[in-house]
Formats: C-alpha cells, sequence, structure tokens
C-alpha cells in the first residue's frame, strides 16, 4: 500500500490549464485574475467583501492590523490552533490570553472567555478570535452577543471550514467566514487545506471600512485611489497613507485558487462521506469521536479521534506508511509563550485533548481502500 497522508491536495487537469493560462497572460501579480478569485470566494462563503493575500497568517497579520491592535492591548483565543491564530497579536505588540476548549466541539469555550471577561474590568479585552477548529463551526452567534456586551471585535480564523456552516437561533444557515457576526474571517491555501494555491490566504468581511484598509494595508499602505489621496502631482503620484506590508499574492496562485474552488463543494462532499464512515466504524469502540449535532455542517478540514494510547497508534500507524498527525500542541506550551509566562496546568482541557488526540487521513482523493485499511489498524491497535 502507498504511503498515506493526513491530508493532501487534489490538482486536476484544469487547474495546471487554469495555471498556464496565468503565466500565458500579462500579469503574474495584480492583474484580473486576483479580483476573480477574490470575488469568487466571497460568493461562496456568502460575504460581501473578499481581499486575497500572501497566506493565511498574513490574512491574521492584516486583520489584527485594521483592528488596530496595540501594545498593551488583550486579545482571546484557543489553545487548540496553529501558532498563527495567536501570533498575529503579538506582532502588533499585543497580548494573547488563551482560554480553553470545549471537550464537546475542541473549540474555544465560550464559558471560559465569559469568565475571563467577567473577572477583569471593562475594557480590558479587545477582541476574540475564535476558530472553527478541524471544520466545526463555531457559534458566531452567541459569540457575537458577549463581544457586543464588552464592546470587542471578532476575527474568525476559518482556516479549516470553508463550506461549514451553523444554523442560527433564527434557523438561518451561516456559512463560515460570512461575516455575519464576525467582523472579519481568514482563510488559508496551504496545500493541506481544502483549496490550495501553494501559498495563499483570504480576508472576507461585510465591512466597506475595513475591507477598504485591508486592500491598502495589503501593498505598503499606499493608495493611488484619487478620492482618496490628499494630494495629487499627476497620473504616477501616490501616498503611502499608513505602514503596509506587501502581503499580495499572484495571479498565478489566485488562477489555481478559482480553478480548485469550482470543485470545492465536490471535495466537501467526499470530506463528509469519509467522515461519515469513521463515524460508523468507531461507533462504539474505544476510539472517542466527536458527536455531530443538527446544528452544523462540519466541513471536516481533519478527522480527529481520541484515543488512551494515542503515541503508540501513533507509531503503529506511521510503521504502517500511515502518516496521521496530531492537531494541535497546545500553543500556550510553546516555549515562545512559556517565556511570556503559560505554563502546564493552565488550561487542563486542551492539555487533556492534546494528549489523547490524532487526526486521521481526510481528502477527497482518499480511496475507499485506503480509508478500509485505515480504519482496521486503528481498530485492531487502539486501546
Ligand atoms: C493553516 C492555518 C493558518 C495559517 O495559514 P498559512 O497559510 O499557513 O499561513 C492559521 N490558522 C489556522 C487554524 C490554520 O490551520
Amino acid at each position: 500500500m502507498n504511503p498515506i497522508p493526513y491530508g493532501r491536495q487534489h490538482i486536476t487537469d484544469e487547474d495546471i490549464q487554469a495555471v498556464v493560462g496565468a503565466l500565458q497572460s500579462d500579469f503574474l501579480t495584480q492583474g484580473p485574475r486576483i479580483k476573480e478569485f477574490e470575488e469568487a470566494f466571497a460568493k461562496y462563503v456568502n460575504a460581501q467583501y473578499a481581499v486575497a493575500v500572501a497566506n493565511g497568517t498574513a490574512a491574521l497579520h492584516l486583520c489584527a492590523l485594521a483592528l488596530e491592535v496595540k501594545p498593551g492591548q488583550k486579545v482571546i483565543t484557543t489553545p487548540n490552533t496553529f501558532a498563527a491564530s495567536a501570533n498575529c497579536i503579538q506582532y502588533c505588540g499585543g497580548e494573547v490570553v488563551f482560554a480553553d476548549i470545549d471537550p464537546e466541539t475542541y473549540c474555544l469555550d465560550i464559558q471560559k472567555v465569559k469568565d475571563l471577561l467577567e473577572s477583569s474590568p471593562k475594557g480590558t479585552y479587545q477582541g476574540i478570535i475564535p476558530v472553527d477548529f478541524a471544520g466545526y463551526p463555531v457559534n458566531l452567534e452567541a459569540f457575537r452577543e458577549l463581544a457586543d456586551e464588552y464592546d470587542l471585535w471578532i476575527i474568525e480564523d476559518a482556516c479549516h471550514a470553508p463550506g461549514g456552516h451553523f444554523i442560527d437561533s433564527k434557523g438561518t444557515k451561516q456559512h463560515c467566514g460570512n461575516g455575519k457576526f464576525a467582523d472579519l474571517a481568514i482563510f488559508s491555501f496551504h496545500p493541506v487545506k481544502h483549496i490550495a494555491c501553494g501559498e495563499g490566504g483570504m480576508i472576507t468581511t461585510n465591512n466597506k471600512q475595513l475591507y477598504e484598509q485591508l486592500l491598502i494595508l495589503r501593498t505598503h499602505g499606499i493608495t493611488k485611489s484619487s478620492d482618496l489621496l490628499e494630494e495629487n502631482h499627476g497620473g504616477w503620484y501616490y501616498e503611502m497613507q499608513m505602514l503596509g506590508y506587501n502581503y499580495r499574492i499572484t495571479d498565478v496562485q489566485a488562477s489555481l485558487g478559482t480553478s480548485q474552488l469550482k470543485r470545492a463543494d465536490e471535495g466537501i462532499a467526499r470530506r463528509r462521506a469519509i467522515a461519515k464512515k469513521y463515524d460508523e466504524a468507531f461507533a462504539g469502540t474505544v476510539v472517542k469521536t466527536l458527536s455531530n449535532p443538527s446544528s452544523i455542517a462540519h466541513a471536516y478540514h481533519l478527522y480527529v479521534i481520541q484515543v488512551e494510547n494515542r503515541k503508540a497508534l501513533y507509531d503503529h500507524l506511521r510503521a504502517q506508511k500511515i502518516f496521521v498527525q496530531v492537531h494541535y500542541i497546545p500553543v500556550h506550551l510553546q516555549p515562545y509563550y512559556r517565556e511570556l509566562g503559560w505554563k502546564k496546568g493552565d488550561l487542563p482541557q486542551a492539555e487533556s485533548y492534546y494528549e489523547h488526540c490524532l487526526s486521521l487521513p481526510m481528502y477527497p482523493t482518499l480511496t475507499d481502500e485506503q480509508q478500509q485499511f485505515v480504519i482496521e489498524q486503528v481498530l485492531a491497535f487502539a486501546k
């Protein structure tokens, strides 16, 4: 059996043709394919505006800049995420505060966030960054209510969840990243994510002012837009109005993104079928899986199980060339954050989850045979 990774991209002939088309065009960067990708993506997640950027981490950094995170300000996020979700606050000199996860969703526990907010003077915190971990759509309606009470903004880290949704209290589908409850949402197009650009990221929002700010921040803080200029010396004239970065994506990457996006629904349907088969195979066994309430449509970037003998199972599966992974080492226990005062015992749910979790292969081109082999190996060895 060939090696089975935990996730992988799926590149078709159409994707290759799309990229070739970009290479043969007049633009390698900042051409029409970026706008095309942005518009298609905004439509896909049901948001008004989208800004394509160099990667998901750049997207997070730009969000923190647009929301004016400043030294001394505190922002709450989850420890069960990729480090970038937290790092964007540190980039701006702010301070990340981690709140523990809910063992029923593996996402930020809103009650723990409430506890933090209630135990500090108003104004201590500036924002919240919930993460749709593994593709589980966080109930952002509830987070919005809490955020409004404390005058906080929300960045939804939806890197794992394009195509996911939850049902709000009025029975309406709320797509991950639609900007209905979060001020800004971000996505990544790293090859292990749902949509691959090589490197790439996206910010979505319904807030026009933030949208315009992001466009300028993405390219050095420079604008040429005549209605925004303070002076105008002629056709060549531009102004650098704030300190921005070069966080642009290229037309070549955007062409791949647009092509991949056309198959996003197909991909997610396959992911859900794979998840269903895992769910059924592990039901009533020692392998713990997450329950799947009807109030959400999981996007299944990852399929996570919990077992008692995680390390042994990991080693066993790896020996079978099933390249499972662990998501995530709690961010607060990384040496950088330990140096800032975080320690083992601070967030018991996330730490206990980390002791037991394992991400099984989950990607659209995983075959039934491969999945069957994975299931057999897991069931034969799990304790
Ligand atoms: C992948 C990922 C990021 C960062 O995206 P890059 O494109 O790799 O910079 C941020 N947050 C989460 C939850 C991710 O999975």
